[in-house]
């Protein structure tokens, strides 16, 4: 029955089956621009379609190769080849729409499709030719392989091109469409040699000729190496930053590509974005349009730096940039802004809803977890959207959907928040701060006090703190606590931590020209961990107030040093190299410290104010602080407790031989030249009587600040 094929009938379904892997791009493209909530639909639609295709190519295929099937039909069997060619196009059309692929999910999919569409040729063999066929196992397993093949590179192609829009869109499409029919119609030759007739005398007989079997191996020939040379030839050409790289080559004017895009996402960089948000702001003006602005910051991202390295930071970089490019559609632009930042202007937003779509999937995107060198990371990231020209102008708008990223980040992370009338309020708030931190960087607002530290034992002078204040014209002296996350926001914390690390060093040149010998503590902040020249900057400054290195001691708080862990090992041993000493400030508040501190090298830890606050009263925080002290008098470590408020908390502190002591009980923080006077009637004191007294502490309450 396989005597004969007919090449005209075999062309024609070349040519449908190319024209229906074309229209399944459109399927593609639709589904891909889909809000959540129509994907669903759609894709039974799509995938019952494109199961019609596929069945009416087959029905042609077995025309072409089988004339003698045609006799009789059965509706039941046809039904079943119909269920089994719409799963082809579920697995297709889904997998071809996820964000990520993954090698499980591909190969799964293309067995899937594979499977399916050797189900089809099995029903439609039942449907036309009841029982006078048998299936041989080996031709079979070589036509599920060759199906399963063709899936999968079908799969491929649709997941690459679901978002180009390319100038050669058509013809690329085309060529694919063309290049997955031959694969089709290769496949179903290859199934045909999966029967075996049986003949009216019960004898197996071959039921192919050679003209046939040269025929399959022409067209698997042909398909084989026609993939081959598109996966060479196409490959780093069709990965999605390329795909809407040249989407964007029309809507930016940056000639020089390196201004334009982000060498390592490769994506537009800031320059680009604004350019393109110029014109696209135009755009809107002229047809009284709308569009969105959203600011996408990845969540919890500086942590894998710091834990997996940089090399690992980029990659995830890259990956995700890849990620945010597949999630947004045609219409949208997305451009890296820095660091873990990325901004995603989405045009065509004619409904709320249309909005919310492209941005949870935004947010979807990198929630699937990255394999990276292989480490398993995940992450998150939080999103703020403004809508232009509703929520101002360009410059209002960027700032509009950073504070609603922020506030989206507060919220708990892992979400969206649109700008609204309550960040409106909170945003013109930190613009005040912001413009009041710049002011009081320009007119020296800040100031240094300093916190005595004393010898537990003798009640000696053991330095002290320097703790930033900042003299506000209106609201008087402020706290870190009022400003510190918003010179961090606002990136002048480097300005400002540079002006303590000066200040600091004055101050101990000045104690020395008083006849002081006077140690400093000084906090580092988070930023700081980054900066690698941080210890030469810091040698530069000692050398010019003529600072030695005992004199200091540089405070990183545990938190900072624990989500940091990597980083903060390379900076102790530059620290080290430099000997210049690390104290561990609020120590204590997270369970594994104590273990962790083995591995440090480190010269002090400082409790934590909890410990100090109920030691007089627990037994089990004396206990515990008693324990700590221990281990890190075995380390060599000196302990030094915050927060001492009282008597009694001095007493207890005592006798668990915790080193030195610091808190309001002894001094408050004061400015320079109070700390400079406790010193001078401490000094006077013990030439006078051979012992330090705590009341010449105590005494100065009078100087305090009022906070
Ligand atoms: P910290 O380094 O743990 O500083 C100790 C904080 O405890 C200071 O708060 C101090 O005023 C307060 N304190 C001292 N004795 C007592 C006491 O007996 N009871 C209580 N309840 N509190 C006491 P302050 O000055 O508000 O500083 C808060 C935090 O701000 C500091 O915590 C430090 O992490 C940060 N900070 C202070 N100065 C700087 C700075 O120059 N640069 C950076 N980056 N951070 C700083
Ligand atoms: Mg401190
Ligand atoms: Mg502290």
């Amino acid at each position: 029955m396989f005597s004969e094929f007919s090449s005209s009938i075999m062309l024609i379904s070349l040519m449908a089956g190319a024209l229906a892997c074309f229209a399944t791009f459109g399927f593609v493209a639709s589904l891909y621009r889909a809000s959540p909530d129509k994907y669903s639909k759609l894709l039974i639609v799509y995938s019952l379609l494109v199961g019609l295709g596929l069945f009416a190519i087959h029905f042609m295929n077995m025309r072409a190769f089988n004339h003698s099937y045609m006799n009789e039909l059965s509706y039941f069997y046809l039904l079943l080849a119909f269920g089994f060619a719409t799963s082809v196009g579920y697995s297709v059309l889904h997998t071809a729409n996820k964000l990520t692929l993954p090698l499980y999910s591909l190969i799964l999919s293309g067995l899937q499709a594979g499977l399916s569409g050797y189900g089809i040729f099995i029903f439609f063999s039942k449907a036309m030719l009841e029982n006078q066929y048998e299936i041989l196992l080996l031709p079979s397993l070589l036509a599920i392989a060759i199906a399963v093949g063709v899936g999968i590179l079908s799969i491929i192609t649709y997941y690459w091109l679901k978002s180009y829009d390319g100038a050669h869109r058509y013809s690329v499409r085309a060529f694919f469409s063309i290049l997955i029919s031959i694969g089709i119609l290769s496949t179903h030759l290859a199934f045909n040699t999966c029967l075996g007739s049986v003949n009216t005398y019960g004898a197996d007989s071959n039921i192919l000729n050679s003209s046939f079997i040269t025929m399959l191996f022409a067209m698997v020939l042909i398909f084989v190496f026609l993939t081959a040379f598109i996966v060479v030839v196409f490959y780093d050409k069709l990965n999605p930053n390329i795909v809407k790289r040249i989407n964007f080559r029309n809507t930016t004017s940056v000639t020089n590509p390196l201004d334009s895009f982000d060498p390592l996402t490769k994506l537009p960089n800031r320059n680009a974005l604004n350019q393109h948000l110029k014109l696209a702001a135009k755009r809107c003006d002229r047809l009284g349009d709308s569009m969105a602005l959203a600011y996408i910051d990845l969540d919890h991202f500086k942590p894998v730096n710091d834990t997996f390295g940089h090399h690992v930071g980029d990659l995830l970089l890259v990956e995700v940039a890849e990620r945010f490019n597949s999630a947004i559609r045609n219409c949208d632009y997305i451009a890296r802004a820095g660091g873990d930042e990325f901004v995603a202007i989405l045009g065509e937003i004619n409904a709320h809803e249309s909005i919310v779509a492209v941005v949870q999937r935004i947010i979807d995107a990198v929630k699937e977890p990255f394999f990276i060198e292989g480490h398993l990371i995940e992450i998150s990231c939080s999103v703020g959207v403004a809508i232009y020209p509703r929520d101002g102008n360009l410059e209002k708008l960027k700032v509009s959907a950073d504070a609603a990223m922020y506030k989206a980040k507060e919220n708990g992370r892992n979400q969206f928040r649109f700008y609204d009338a309550e960040i409106e309020q909170a945003s013109d708030e930190m613009q005040k701060i912001r413009k009041e931190l710049l002011d009081a960087i320009e007119k020296e607002e800040f100031t240094l006090h300093f916190q005595p530290k004393i010898v537990s034992k003798t009640h000696a002078p053991a330095g002290a703190e320097a703790l930033l204040r900042w003299n506000h014209p209106s609201k008087g002296l402020l706290t870190p606590i009022y400003f510190i996350e918003a010179a961090e926001r606002f990136g002048f914390i480097d300005r400002i931590n540079n002006w303590v690390l000066t200040e600091a060093c004055k101050t101990i040149n000045m104690a020395h020209s008083n006849g002081i010998q006077l140690s400093l503590s000084v906090n580092l902040s988070r930023q700081q961990f980054r900066n690698a020249q941080l210890v030469d900057h810091i040698k530069s400054v000692m050398e010019v107030y003529q600072v030695p290195p005992q004199n200091l001691i540089f405070e990183i708080s545990e938190t900072h040093a624990i989500h940091n862990q990597n980083q903060f090992k390379k900076l102790l041993s530059k620290f080290k190299f430099a000997h210049l000493k690390v104290s561990i400030d609020d120590f204590g508040l997270h369970p594994f410290s104590l273990t962790y501190l083995q591995n440090l090298e480190v010269s002090e830890v400082k409790l934590d104010k909890s410990f100090t606050s109920g030691v007089a009263k627990y037994g089990s925080a004396l206990a515990i602080v008693d324990a700590v002290v221990k281990l890190a008098h075995a380390l060599n470590l000196t302990v030094v407790a915050e927060g001492v408020e009282s008597e009694d908390q001095r007493l207890a502190l005592l006798t668990t031989g915790c080193d030195q002591l610091q808190g309001y009980y002894f001094s408050k923080p004061v400015p320079a030249e109070q700390l400079f006077a406790i010193y001078h009637k401490l000094n006077a004191h013990y030439s006078h009587s051979g012992e330090f007294s705590i009341s010449d502490y105590l005494d100065l309450e009078a100087y305090s600040e009022e906070v």
